[in-house]
């Protein structure tokens, strides 16, 4: 391994797709947001610059393999690898790597970070994975302006390749600053009946770690770079995770994939609580283990096995009650509620419950608000998809025209789901009832820190 050699892995790892073709495979760039040649003919000829005058030479050399690229109309970047590929692909076999299909969807990458021997070679294999699949897209930030990101962005299920990546960036100072894990307990934790959960992995390192301890090669990649961090009022440094704190968690539904078979063995059939919680599962070296232990310890305060918030149609949400008994079985008492009334709740405790049995059992007036403010844009035809302004505007708006509105609330005779309903609309709140909760969850026999959650039955509530 040279550092040559390490950055060309990482260019294919990251964005290597390999078809039929005995000669020719193609690397996939993730440049569509900055278009093809008609829309940015500037930052177009960049790139191919950078593929001409950086990975070209760098093939043929390595591998007597000659590129060339292609770019489509959509912004589809590729460049394209042709010649005797024997050389490639028995490097990359050597380090247990099939050449089929996408390559990050299903890549391990622990073999290679073995034969990274010193920071350069890691550098350069990073440097080739970011060409590939780092994001320096200006809205990866965190909170404000103030804190750009990188952000490595990785498609499928490969839960294993993500946390060698992360250790990898650690191992060279380049701290990651959150990582959004492929499971439904972080893409979605509000709606457990929600199936579009599968939306990647993320991976974000401030972008002035980056820029100090990592790199790019491609030119396009560092002016973009140069250009977040010139957004930028001060520099910002993160930390191992190991020494960060832990915020505590916003409760999570219990997602009807948790067990999924697109999720890799160690990671089915878990409950996630944090994104270090995953950390901590996978043996991760830098999870803050005895922060993980203590929450895992609260568990039934950041879990509900019912809807967190689920949104919808009158006809969506009482097909959902319709296929779940525990909540079709019910009797409900029809209440009336104004809007004023549950916002003076609200602003005067943003922690309350409402419907309270006990002091901790009862619904969250958070998501009560958050429901009603759906329902107030839904009446006003605000709705984006499912996704109400912001609340105080929406209402706002709503009370001027409406000042006595009130919403209808069903109430269950047991602790599940409330019902509101307005017109055409309706949505679902579960309540947060830890005693009850604390009862489902189960650990996992194998592994310290994972737990399921079992189904709750109507026994359970009474
Ligand atoms: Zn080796
Ligand atoms: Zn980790
Ligand atoms: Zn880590």
């Amino acid at each position: 391994m040279d550092t040559d050699k390490a950055y060309l892995i990482g260019l294919v790892v990251g964005g290597g797709i390999w078809g039929n073709a005995e000669d020719v495979f193609r690397i996939r760039l993730p440049y569509r947001q900055w278009g093809s040649f008609e829309e940015d003919p500037q930052r177009a000829s960049l790139i191919s610059k950078d593929i001409l005058k950086h990975v070209s030479p760098l093939f043929r050399a390595v591998y007597g393999v000659s590129v060339s690229y292609e770019t489509k109309k959509s912004g589809e970047w590729n460049i394209l690898c042709e010649g005797d590929l024997t050389e490639i692909r028995s490097d990359l076999e050597h380090y247990g790597i099939k050449c089929e299909g996408e390559l990050r969807k299903n890549v391990e990458i622990d073999k290679i970070a073995l034969d990274l021997l010193d920071d350069n070679l890691k550098r350069r294999f990073i440097a080739g994975l970011a060409d590939t699949i780092a994001s320096t897209n200006s809205t990866h930030r965190r909170f404000t302006n103030d804190k750009q990101m990188v952000s490595f962005e990785v498609s499928g299920f490969g839960f294993g390749f993500v946390c060698s990546l992360c250790k990898l960036l650690h191992s060279i100072n380049c701290f990651p600053d959150q990582i959004l894990w492929n499971h439904p307990n972080f893409h979605c934790k509000s709606n457990p009946f929600y199936k579009k959960w599968k939306k990647g992995f993320k991976i974000r390192v401030y972008i002035d770690q980056y820029d100090k301890f990592g790199s790019f090669t491609f030119t396009s990649k560092v002016n973009s770079m140069s250009q977040n961090m010139d957004l930028e009022a001060k520099e910002n440094t993160a930390m191992p995770c190991e020494y960060r704190t832990v915020d505590r968690p916003t409760v999570s539904c219990v997602h009807c994939d948790e067990n999924s078979s697109l999720l890799p063995e160690t990671i089915r059939n878990g409950h996630y609580l944090h994104n270090k919680h995953v950390c901590a599962v996978m043996g991760c070296e830098h999870a803050p283990y005895t922060r993980i232990s203590g929450l895992i310890s609260n568990a039934e305060d950041y879990i509900n096995p019912f809807p967190v918030l689920v949104k919808g149609t009158n006809i969506e949400i009482s097909k959902i009650i319709k296929e779940n008994p525990i909540f079709g079985d019910r009797v409900y008492s029809k209440r009336l509620v104004r809007i004023s009334e549950l916002n003076e709740i609200y602003q005067k405790n943003k922690n309350e419950l409402v419907f309270a049995v006990d002091e901790v059992a009862g619904y969250p007036i958070n998501q009560v608000m958050k429901a009603v403010t759906f329902l107030s844009a839904a009446e006003l035809g605000q709705l984006g998809g499912k996704r109400p302004g912001k609340m105080p505007d929406v209402l706002d708006e709503y009370q001027a025209n409406n000042p006595s509105a009130s919403v209808e609330i069903m109430l269950p005779d047991l602790l599940t789901p409330l019902i509101l309903s307005m017109g055409g609309y309706s949505a679902l709140v579960g309540a947060s009832n830890p005693k009850v909760y604390k009862k489902l969850i189960l650990m996992s026999p194998d592994n310290p820190y994972k737990f399921s959650v079992m189904p709750i039955k109507e026994e359970d509530l009474r």
